[in-house]
């Protein structure tokens, strides 16, 4: 049914199939049409114009009636297509499976022959093999398969490799599962949805050189009408009587294009990133649709500062509420850590600053984001792709995935150094050369000309720090970018961030799920559940008297080296889906103090100065 929607979301797929639709419709009810013979001759009758008396389409140069020899041609083009599309289909993907599964010799032998077979001109092929079996309407259809067999096989193959190195294969490889299973449980639904693409994308094709044979003489045989064979037979006509050639000509435009246009529908709606968001990529900043904005206010005290911040997802009818009514502060050169379990919305939150969250289905309903005491939020796009990067700077969890796998590192940085400056190839590494002694990579020259994936993962990561401070920001906002490390490398990296921000006075957003880190780096604290704040504080203050019970279990979460066999408090349960959040605190199905007021009504955030937390029986009251 999804499948349907999206397809009918584009107009053209919907009026491709549609017409597709009436002429299968058509060409099925042929036998129970009142149709003239399609055969019959009738010499006297020839060429009768189109509306003619009892011939609705006319008749051609044997006197035969036209409707008639369309729609039975129509229905033995349409079959032979169908049928060599499947043919090809079958057997190529079949090749191109047990050659990409397989590898190696037999990968060679298969696609060795595969390369033979394209070595020939397409259409001399198909001529080659229809004149080495005989004219014939079969002949041609084998012809016409064969020839699209490399296409599938080649097409399959590629996807095969991809997957067949993948970790679901090897387990099925280690549950004991024989060749044969792998393939046709593990592989073939994988590349089903890749096969039935390419089909729907070369249907059109293969009914096209069908009638291209037929055309020549080769495919089908007199008398037996298919399209191509009456666009050869009115050929001598075309001046005199061009209804005869306009007939099949039109009813062949109709069938190719439908099925054209409904084959790029087919793949859009199968292909799983469009399918999963709408029918469109992502857009180039997150959709604003603002219900509430705060009032203006000029205080610069601060360099980027959330008010009431609101981020929701709409997918079909639920609404994700992933921040909500966020807000936080950073001053210049402060470091402020945002806290909380998996799926607690840190990331959106960050996301959102720079209008990064992924629309749709991202969508910014309601605060302010202020950098330098302006609001950004429904900044032009413009003004808004300056700011990345030059004003506010991201580091993500793995630079394995942010650096780009094909460029050198050098011609990384230099990139992200000339998006923001116009500077010469040759000021630009020198400027790379500073920013990678700057985060303390040893030899920087040589390490410049090496690839993402020949450096290890600590040095990767000071790597998307240097692009980060390429152009100086005031802001970085680095979303858990310890968490892929080890605790080595960890503490090195938290201590170059540290001293970092302590020698250009940046401010640092530092995301993660563990206090220990916190502890380590961050001024402050913010910690957030469900897509709110429920805490927040400096961070010796969170640390020694925690008010919020969660904040409490995530301190408790810390393991201490030496401290004794303390045993770790897990927090028991699951944090909440934020499209269902109970009413009250989100917390309280999870907290051992929670009583009937904590689930009744939302808990507001009670502030005090620098302190702030948002529960009804705090930790530390002796009530
Ligand atoms: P984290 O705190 O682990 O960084 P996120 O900010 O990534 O969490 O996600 C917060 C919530 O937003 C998640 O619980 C998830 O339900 C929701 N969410 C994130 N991305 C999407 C999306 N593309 N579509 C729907 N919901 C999303
Ligand atoms: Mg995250």
């Amino acid at each position: 049914m999804t499948f349907l929607r999206l397809l009918f979301r584009n107009r053209l797929a919907g009026f491709g199939a549609i017409v597709l639709a009436l002429i299968l419709l058509l060409v099925l009810l042929v036998p129970v049409l009142p149709l003239q013979a399609p055969d019959v001759t009738n010499t006297a009758n020839r060429f009768q114009p189109v509306f003619s008396d009892g011939h609705l389409l006319g008749t051609d140069h044997l006197g035969r009636d036209l409707l008639s020899r369309l729609l039975h041609g129509t229905r033995l083009s349409l079959a032979v297509g169908f049928a060599a599309a499947l043919i090809a289909a079958s057997i190529g993907s079949a090749i191109g499976i047990t050659a990409g599964y397989f590898g190696g010799t037999t990968d060679n032998i298969f696609m060795r022959t595969i390369d033979m077979l394209m070595a020939f001109p397409y259409i001399l092929l198909a001529l080659a093999i229809v004149a080495a079996l005989g004219p014939g309407l079969v002949n041609a259809l084998i012809a016409v398969a064969v020839v699209n067999i490399p296409f599938f096989a080649r097409n399959i193959r590629g996807i095969t490799v991809g997957l067949a190195s993948r970790e679901f294969v090897d387990a099925a490889r280690l549950a004991g599962m024989g060749h044969f299973k792998i393939i046709t449980r593990e592989l073939l639904p994988n590349v089903l949805p890749v096969i039935v693409i390419a089909m729907s994308t070369t249907i059109g094709w293969m009914i096209l050189e069908t009638a291209g044979l037929s055309f020549l003489g080769l495919g089908s045989q007199p008398p037996q009408a298919d399209l191509g064979s009456m666009l050869g037979e009115a050929r001598s006509a075309l001046i005199t009587n061009p209804h005869t050639s306009v007939v099949p000509g039109v009813m062949i435009f109709l069938i190719v294009m439908s099925i054209n246009l409904l084959g790029d529908g087919v793949r859009d709606a199968l292909d799983p990133r469009l399918r999963s968001g709408a029918l469109s990529r992502p857009l180039p900043r997150t959709i604003v649709k603002r219900l509430d904005k705060p009032a203006p206010r000029i205080d610069t005290s601060d360099v980027l500062r959330l008010e009431a911040l609101k981020t929701e997802f709409h997918v079909g009818k639920r609404t994700y509420h992933a921040v909500n009514h966020v807000s936080l502060r950073v001053r210049p050169g402060e470091c402020l850590g945002i806290i909380g379990e998996s799926g607690s919305g840190k990331s959106v939150t960050a996301l959102s600053v720079m209008g990064l969250v992924a629309s749709p289905p991202g969508v910014i309903t309601g605060g302010a984001v202020r950098y330098r005491g302006q609001d950004i939020i429904d900044a032009p796009y413009g003004d808004l792709r300056q700011m990345r990067g030059e004003n506010v700077a991201y580091i993500f969890q793995d630079p394995l995935a942010t650096l780009h796998p094909l460029y050198k590192i050098g011609k990384q940085l230099r990139e992200a150094i000339q998006v923001h400056h116009k500077v010469s190839d040759a000021e630009a590494e020198k400027r790379a050369l500073d920013l990678m002694r700057q985060v303390r990579i040893p030899n920087p020259a040589n390490r410049l000309d090496v690839y993402p994936h020949e450096m290890s993962g600590g040095m990767r990561q000071r790597v998307s720090i240097a692009m980060a401070l390429a152009n100086e920001p005031d802001v970085i906002i680095a979303d858990e970018p310890t968490t892929a490390l080890d605790v080595t490398v960890q503490a090195q990296i938290l201590s170059l961030l540290d001293q970092l921000r302590r020698e250009r006075d940046v401010a640092i957003i530092f995301i993660t799920h563990d206090f220990g880190v916190v502890a380590q780096l961050c001024d402050r604290v913010t910690v957030m559940y469900g897509g709110r704040i429920v805490e927040e504080g400096t961070t010796g203050d969170v640390l020694d008297a925690p008010r919020h019970p969660y904040t409490k279990r995530l301190i408790d979460c810390v393991p201490e080296l030496g401290g004794g066999k303390r045993e770790l408090a897990a927090i028991p349960g699951l944090p909440p889906a934020v499209d269902d959040l109970p009413p009250g605190c989100a917390f309280a199905p999870r907290c051992d103090k929670a009583r009937d007021e904590c689930k009744q009504h939302d808990v507001a955030l009670r502030e005090d100065g620098d302190r702030a937390f948002r529960c009804l029986f705090p930790e530390g009251d002796t009530a």
